[in-house]
């Protein structure tokens, strides 16, 4: 088995199957190439997929908020709702991101935090999934992330920082690699923004970034070729991004019914996902009855669906019972925005907007379908790696 000096895993996030495609995205320099299923759920949810392998059921990560107002850190926010008004200032864009960073920092969340819409009233009924920093040691408690796995082998490990932009990402990296670094992750996430706005895949502003990565990735043969090391670069991502075509107002319909929130039901409204807690038994009924006109543009997800999609847990921390929009309809207003965006992501992963992508200067093995699959696959690179290093003591000094 070849050993390089250098490995790199490149995520891109939102770097889709059908823009690969169609731009015809490196082909000739990653031969290697594969769609990929999607992971169920938001960037939220693959991030932690990616770094530890395990399912949304497994580490707890789908959609950042969730219903559980015995275990919400934010209980005393709730209580201070009644005097935030007017309602209009404290929705603001630039309020809500000011006061994200600030309850971020009192709370000691290290995380990625944002309010984005959640109402303030209902926050104190909220728990909040990515409270740790996914990234660092023992970021996602006793599940072993990418840099535990790194840190047990003992396999020197670059991994980009996600608070920083893609540029000093791979300038970070190709200092990583001078230094010696064998094993790179890196990490961006400035087209995921891009395609957001654009979601029309051949749009100038998506060419042009598209053609930045590959600029980029270009740097790092370059840079390794002068310093004389073989290497092996991976491009994985999480998912594509759907132009939106309508929006739905699941959620005032919801509201209508009389039913209290946090006395008969408790929910979550996701851009693209209606997650429902059931308090009483008979609010399950007057629901299902809200979201009925609803089922032309969405469906409620059966139990094979959330087993299939890594999802389903008899606990039901999630939600009693999950409603999906069709690909490109969004929920709006939801508690993610006032206004849908041009382009969102957490549809249906068998949708072909949906599909991620692999695309390797290598060999890909066949094992690698799902996004839930790159984990193991870094997992056998760093063993290879930490097997060498015993083997040849020299090395690992
Ligand atoms: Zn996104």
């Amino acid at each position: 088995m070849k050993q390089y000096d250098v490995e790199i895993f490149l995520f891109i996030d939102a770097l889709g199957w059908e823009l690969v495609s169609r731009t015809g995205f490196m082909e000739k320099e990653l031969p290697f190439r594969r769609r990929i299923e999607m992971q169920f759920g938001y960037s939220s949810t693959a991030i932690p997929t990616i770094l530890s392998g395990r399912t949304p059921a497994e580490h707890g990560h789908l959609g950042l908020f969730r219903f559980a107002p015995e275990s919400s850190p934010f209980r005393l926010l709730g209580k201070l709702a009644p005097l935030m008004k007017p309602e209009s200032f404290w929705n603001r864009g630039r309020v809500r991101h000011l006061l994200s960073r600030l309850i971020g920092k009192l709370y000691g969340f290290t995380g990625y935090f944002q309010l984005y819409q959640m109402p303030f009233r209902k926050l104190g009924m909220m728990d909040y999934c990515e409270k740790r920093d996914l990234f660092a040691k023992g970021g996602m408690g006793q599940v072993e992330n990418l840099r535990d796995l790194l840190d047990r082998l003992k396999v020197k490990g670059h991994i980009s920082d996600w608070h920083i932009g893609d540029r000093r990402n791979f300038e970070a990296a190709r200092q990583a690699i001078s230094a010696g670094t064998p094993f790179l992750f890196i990490y961006t996430a400035e087209l995921d923004a891009l395609l957001h706005q654009y979601p029309v895949l051949l749009h100038d502003r998506i060419r042009e970034k598209v053609e930045w990565y590959r600029t980029q990735i270009l740097s790092l043969f370059q840079l390794c070729r002068e310093q004389k090391k073989s290497l092996r670069l991976t491009v994985i991502s999480d998912h594509g991004m759907t132009p939106l075509t309508r929006t739905v107002d699941l959620r005032s319909a919801v509201e209508k019914t009389g039913l209290k929130f946090g006395r008969d039901y408790g929910a979550c409204y996701d851009s693209t996902m209606f997650r429902v807690t059931f308090l009483k038994p008979e609010a399950e009924q007057i629901i299902r009855s809200a979201v009925r006109p609803f089922e032309d543009s969405g469906h409620w997800l059966t139990e094979n669906e959330e087993k299939y999609y890594g999802i389903y847990r008899p606990d039901r921390p999630f939600g009693d019972a999950l409603f999906l929009m069709d690909p490109g309809i969004q929920i709006a207003p939801s508690d993610m925005g006032a206004r849908a965006l041009n382009g969102m992501h957490g549809f249906a992963p068998e949708d072909k907007d949906s599909q991620a992508v692999i695309l390797s200067t290598d060999e890909i093995p066949d094992t690698v379908r799902r996004v839930s699959d790159y984990f193991q696959l870094m997992k056998q690179r760093i063993e290879e790696r930490a097997d060498t290093l015993k083997t040849e003591p020299d090395a690992a000094s």
